[in-house]
């Protein structure tokens, strides 16, 4: 397999953009690789520049649910296309995509919608503050929520794979209110809760966490976190930026029961064009500008070709629930096969899994918190995705990165990826 082209663009791209990419992660530096560049996708594969094709499991790192460019989702976006871009003043489908989100969380009676992920969590904290009149908030290590500021703290994603557990450029100011607690450890916030608890206007988690590779809560865990906030008149903000319709349609509240204050979102709401959105109790949401003073704005904000794919996306979700089914059990399927690899060649691997969203650690297990993860061999991570790259797998490119499943992935996808897996464990165990 070569990669002539895309080791020439790389190159150029590197004159340009810094580390020759739009965002860190891509650049396969965890891996020991160059990037390879994309030039189209369908169903469960991306094709290279070089005319390769891979069973893609980054799926955009989580918005393709439904696969690359599904024809279904695409129909009738030239229209849309061809009524224009972008207008700075409301449109229908704005009302629609809100109105469907409120009716599949039902702690979410109002939503604004946003460009990316990044701005929903920093939106959301910004009304979180200004509605309890506190400026501390609480986060997790190994949890990401995006790039601003106060959250780039202990974060997880790309600020793990390249060790920049809080970026310079951020002043300690900015984030000397942000308090960082242990995931799934419920003392860790409780502890702050008694000295500090009626100072904290929000405490923020990904309720499944999906950027220190893929991590559940323990119920218990997330029901601690519920009670501890409302006794404090703390606001419980729900990042649910992957896991929103991908966990389940109602997301990981649904599957936890448990009802947050905010909740934020991004990825499949936008069916793989820009997007971000936030929403809330009604009480909290009506701070937001111009009913209340708290600003947030934008000029693409509600853009109608996002708002299109994105609820298309949703609505053939909603209508065919069965995927989630369907996905898990491809999830399911991935873990049984991967266990069975690890099995075979005795090493010490683990695999975590919750309903569609699973993880490969190169670690022996249990991996329940940031710490366990920090013991993954991420050296031998990257001998085996260049191994099963070469083997026409596109793995997450960093260990801290969960896998990404979409209804394009067939059987054989799997059971190739399965086989493929086996050889690429063995190399990367060897060496
Ligand atoms: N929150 C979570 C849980 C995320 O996974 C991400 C991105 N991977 C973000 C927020 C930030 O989203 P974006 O990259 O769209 O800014």
């Amino acid at each position: 397999m070569e990669h002539i082209r895309s080791k020439k663009l790389y190159e150029e791209a590197k004159k340009y953009i810094p580390g020759g990419v739009n965002s860190p992660v891509r650049a396969f530096k965890s891996v020991g690789l160059d990037p390879v560049f994309i030039e189209k996708a369908k169903g469960s594969k991306v094709y290279d520049v070089d005319g390769n094709s891979y069973i893609d499991y980054i799926c955009s790192w989580g918005p393709l649910i439904l696969g690359h460019s599904n024809d279904e989702i695409l129909d009738g976006i030239e229209e849309v296309l061809n009524r224009g871009t972008s207008y700075g003043i409301p449109t229908e489908i704005e009302v629609k995509m809100a109105k469907l989100i409120t009716e599949a969380y039902p702690s979410v009676d109002m939503v604004r919608m946003v460009n990316s992920g990044t701005e929903a969590t920093m939106s959301a904290l910004r009304v979180a503050r200004a509605y309890t009149k506190r400026n501390k908030i609480i986060k997790f290590e190994g949890c990401y929520h995006g790039h601003s500021d106060a959250l780039l703290v202990k974060s997880g994603s790309g600020t793990l794979t390249y060790g920049v557990p809080t970026s310079p450029g951020v002043p300690k100011g900015t984030v000397e209110d942000t308090i960082v607690c242990t995931y799934n450890d419920i003392e860790s916030v409780e502890n702050i809760f008694n000295e500090q608890g009626e100072e904290i206007a929000a405490v923020i988690i990904e309720p499944v966490a999906g950027n220190m590779g893929v991590v559940p809560p323990k119920k218990e865990f997330l029901e601690r976190l519920r009670k501890i906030t409302k006794d404090y008149g703390t606001v419980l903000i729900f990042d649910e930026v992957i896991t929103g319709f991908r966990l389940a349609y109602g997301g990981a509240q649904e599957v936890y029961g448990i009802e947050p204050d905010m909740t934020c979102f991004g990825k499949i709401i936008g069916g793989g064009l820009p997007v971000g959105a936030y929403g809330g109790k009604r009480e909290i949401m009506k701070m937001v500008s111009p009913v209340g003073d708290v600003y947030q704005a934008g000029t693409l904000s509600g853009n109608p070709l996002a708002m299109y794919m994105g609820y298309k996306t949703i609505m053939k979700l909603k209508e065919n629930k069965h995927i989630y089914d369907e996905i898990e059990n491809k999830a399911k399927r991935l873990e049984e096969g991967f266990k069975e690899n690890i099995n075979k060649l005795d090493i010490d691997a683990e695999v975590n899994r919750i309903k569609g969203m699973l993880c490969l650690f190169f670690a022996e297990g249990p991996i329940k918190s940031y710490d366990d993860v920090s013991r993954c061999n991420t050296k031998k991570y990257g001998i085996y995705f260049r191994e099963m790259l070469q083997r026409g797998v596109l793995m997450p490119p960093a260990q801290f990165e969960g896998i990404f499943l979409s209804t394009e992935h067939k059987d054989e996808d799997i059971e190739k990826t399965i086989k493929a897996s086996y050889e690429a464990l063995k190399i990367a165990y060897e060496k």
